[in-house]
């Protein structure tokens, strides 16, 4: 009962998603026309992981959940898999490369078998620096290998490979996959990579101890019910491929959740912005004015810190249309509702909520402008 939930809450949520993580999947699918989706959110300011939920209503779970990946993994966070999955991935003589703005994604086929239930590989993409750590330590690449069950139930595994510089060694299948990368250098491009071949890959998956654990989507809308294999060896990357990703992607990590049931870390951090007003002396009146003007050069760093987490946490807000205060207390309640929706005040080019107001992506606000009341996020 409880993961059909999950998998009705994961439907819905990454139906709104904008080129995350589970594109090309039934949850995302492709465009009719084959065009490559650009993501609406990022990794840098306001279109950043502290604020994916304030960008569409959507993407709640980001400041909410309290299964969130990616996160740390040891002995206390993660399972070893005592029952191997299969692995089985289609070599290919060439699969189209995509750039979708917030990662590079290569289309490929094959199966992998979790305790006897297959799941179809969709894409595979990348993120750095990595998005999981091990013991704590983050690595320069982690590649994940997004499948749907084949069953057709929705569920979602993702196998993320780590990768570690080798000044000897280098992992073919990443040589082949970046050969054209020259050519996808914008977002929203696509080329061709060079003939894929995943034997060197899948020997890794077969003898390399495999971590699990049930985790979210790494990007908006951050919905729960993924399942994670993670190979605890990282395979050799090459300083060249290695640039030639990096330099690309530029940078797409989400930053580490907290341990699963743990209280999600966007709820902490407001709790601990509400402990610090409350020791603190008021606000002088130029400090809110700050926050509320469309000058970005006037918002001190508190203001900022402060409005982005107001912000953040705004669609879980149960306040009331009137409600007037700003604290990050209103986000500890529920889910997105109509009196969240009605909590929102358009002010052009903004996110506000009971007052704060920060400045909105440009894009984010173009489409409050198009949309009506109850497709505005
Ligand atoms: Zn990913």
């Amino acid at each position: 009962m409880y993961k059909h939930g999950i998998i009705a809450l994961l439907l819905l949520a990454a139906r709104n998603a904008a080129a995350s993580c589970v594109h090309n999947t039934s949850l995302k699918p492709r465009a009719e026309d084959g065009a490559v989706p650009i993501s609406t959110f990022g990794y840098t300011g306001l279109t950043g992981p502290f604020n994916w939920a304030g960008l569409d209503a959507a993407n709640i779970a980001c400041s909410t959940s309290r299964t969130q990946s990616p996160i740390n993994l040891n002995s206390s966070t993660a399972s070893k898999l005592s029952t191997r999955p299969t692995f089985s991935f289609n070599n290919v003589s060439s699969a189209e490369f995509e750039n979708l703005g917030t990662t590079i994604e290569v289309l490929a086929t094959g199966t992998t078998t979790i305790s006897g239930k297959a799941f179809t590989l969709k894409q595979f993409h990348f993120h750095s620096p990595s998005e999981h750590r091990i013991d704590e330590e983050y690595f320069p690449l982690e590649m994940h290998m997004v499948h749907e069950a084949a069953d057709g139930d929705g569920a979602i595994a993702v196998v993320a490979v780590l990768f570690e510089i080798d000044a000897v060694d280098a992992t073919q299948l990443l040589k082949a996959v970046t050969r054209n990368i020259d050519k996808i250098q914008r977002p929203g491009s696509k080329t061709e990579t060079a003939g894929l071949d995943f034997a060197e890959l899948t020997a890794h998956l077969r003898n390399a101890p495999l971590l699990t654990y049930q985790g979210s989507l790494t990007t908006p809308p951050c919905a729960e019910g993924l399942t994670f294999i993670v190979p605890q060896k990282p395979m050799p990357l090459d300083v060249d491929t290695y640039r030639k990703i990096k330099g690309t992607v530029k940078f797409n990590a989400r930053y580490t959740q907290n341990e699963a049931g743990l209280e999600n870390i966007l709820e902490l951090g407001c709790k601990a912005v509400d402990e610090a007003k409350k020791a603190a002396p008021e606000p002088s009146s130029s400090t809110v004015e700050s926050v509320v003007s469309p000058s970005a050069s006037a918002v001190t760093a508190t203001g900022t810190l402060e409005s982005t987490l107001a912000s953040t946490v705004a669609h879980a807000s149960s306040a009331s249309p009137t409600t007037t205060t700003t604290s990050c207390s209103s986000s500890q309640s529920a889910s997105p509702t109509a009196a969240a929706e009605d909590s929102v005040t358009l002010v052009e080019g903004h996110h506000c909520i009971a007052g704060a107001c920060v400045k909105r992506p440009a894009a984010t606000a173009a489409k409050v402008r198009r949309r009506s009341r109850w497709e505005r996020y």
